[in-house]
């Protein structure tokens, strides 16, 4: 069984047990209630058909309809997507939407493609899961590797197969076809509010705190910008670039801002001036307050958990330190904001871009960004309080107690158990 997998059984194992919650909440949260696995023809430019794996993990419906990304990526398979729809149910607990978890993906490697063959596979992706999609079903969103050109493709799919328009079938949608203004920058905003709330608490002045990045997608350049703007200096970015990976660092700070655009047009960052190249080893354990994981699962395992120097992880990425990890941190004491809420921001979007759709209105990006923040805040407050009520406990078992917990209530009110 996959390492996120197991870690995200355990973490329900030690929840259902430590809240005294009956044996058959795990037993009815420990997989996901379907899973879907399709094979998905392109045609390709040369000619060719070759088919694609695609999946569909579906978890668990006791809150409302199934929502989480379609992760398009090489490292794609059945028991990540089951992993991550775990993620996601807990995810929309914590932060109180009225969602269930679900997470698809597609085994591809979507640099690879050309945009023909890019725009068969969403569509066939839906072509072949549609059944069991819908705004009130369950409604997929990007993920790693997709983005908004994906979801348009993949809505135009299901009006098309459906006959009618409803934009509330997907969400990270560009907005002329209903998208939500602030959800592309959503996760990474919500990101650096856990962060101010864990720097409060540490009684640490944003102005004095520095950070670490890893990862520059979607997530980790928003995260970035937003650590800018809340002037929080970024000290260093790793990046995966032509079979490598490797960090930039800037002692006084990187300008993000101009390393965004600078990106535009070379994908190359360690080619931006003025910043020092280093090599993994130096930037896993640099002396930061915040490091901060915004690119795949398992990035910290036990080994660079034992030398971490920063004050704090903050999981922007999903599932990003190991089991092991997990462990090292707990006996090092130190602090991780989990996965589950630190980037719930962007599902909260997702939300509300979902309201927006249902009731044909346009918030402005002020209003959804602000209460994104409300909510997050409120969401850190809620698991922190559990982490100091029980004192024995993790930032993470504290997460995963309040919202099972949620998940719990909704499923004995309708008498599952
Ligand atoms: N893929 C994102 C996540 O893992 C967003 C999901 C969504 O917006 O539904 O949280």
């Amino acid at each position: 069984m996959s390492d996120m997998l197991k870690n995200a059984q355990s973490q329900i194992r030690f929840a259902v047990n430590k809240l005294g919650l009956p044996e058959e909440v795990y037993e009815l949260l420990k997989e996901p209630q379907r899973v879907i696995e399709v094979s998905i023809p392109v045609r390709m430019d040369d000619g060719t058909i070759k088919t694609f794996k695609g999946y569909r993990a579906q978890h668990n419906n006791a809150v409302g309809p199934y929502k989480g990304g379609v992760r398009f990526h090489q490292s794609v398979d059945l028991e990540e997507v089951k992993a991550l729809s775990i993620l996601m149910t807990f995810k929309c607990g914590i932060v109180g939407i009225p969602y269930g978890g679900g997470k698809g993906g597609v085994t591809v490697n979507p640099l690879e493609l050309s945009l023909k063959e890019l725009e068969q596979l969403a569509r066939g992706y839906v072509e072949k899961t549609h059944k069991y999609l819908g705004d009130r079903i369950d409604i997929p969103a990007p993920d790693v590797g997709s983005n908004a050109q994906i979801m348009s493709w993949m809505l135009d799919e299901y009006e098309k197969i459906s006959g009618y328009q409803q934009p509330g079938f997907i969400t990270g949608k560009p907005i002329s076809l209903g998208g939500s203004l602030g959800r592309t920058q959503a996760t990474g905003v919500g990101i650096v509010e856990i962060a101010k709330c864990y720097l409060d608490k540490a009684g640490k002045k944003v102005e004095e705190a520095s950070a670490a990045v890893q990862g520059f997608g979607n997530v980790g350049s928003f995260t970035c910008k937003s650590l800018q703007d809340e002037k929080i200096k970024v000290i260093a970015i790793a990046e995966f670039y032509n079979g490598k990976t490797f960090a930039i660092y800037k002692e006084d700070g990187i300008d993000i801002e101009a390393l965004m655009k600078f990106r535009e047009s070379n994908k190359n960052i360690a080619e931006f001036e003025g910043v020092e190249v280093i090599d993994m080893d130096v930037f896993w354990t640099l002396n930061v307050d915040l490091l901060i994981p915004a690119a795949l699962e398992n990035a910290i395992d036990g080994e660079i958990a034992g030398k971490v120097k920063a004050k704090a992880i903050i999981e922007a990425a999903n599932g990003p330190t190991t089991t092991e990890g997990d462990r090292i941190f707990k006996e090092r004491n130190v602090f991780v904001s989990p996965d589950i809420l630190t980037n719930a921001g962007g599902v909260t979007v997702s939300y509300f871009e979902w309201v927006q759709n249902l009731y044909g209105y346009s918030w402005t990006e002020e209003r959804v960004l602000n209460e994104a923040k409300a909510t997050m805040r409120k969401a850190f407050d809620n698991i922190w309080n559990l982490y100091k009520q029980y004192n024995d406990i993790s930032m993470r078992e504290a997460a995963y107690m309040y919202s099972i917990k949620v998940v719990a209530d909704a499923m004995k009110l309708r008498g599952w158990y």
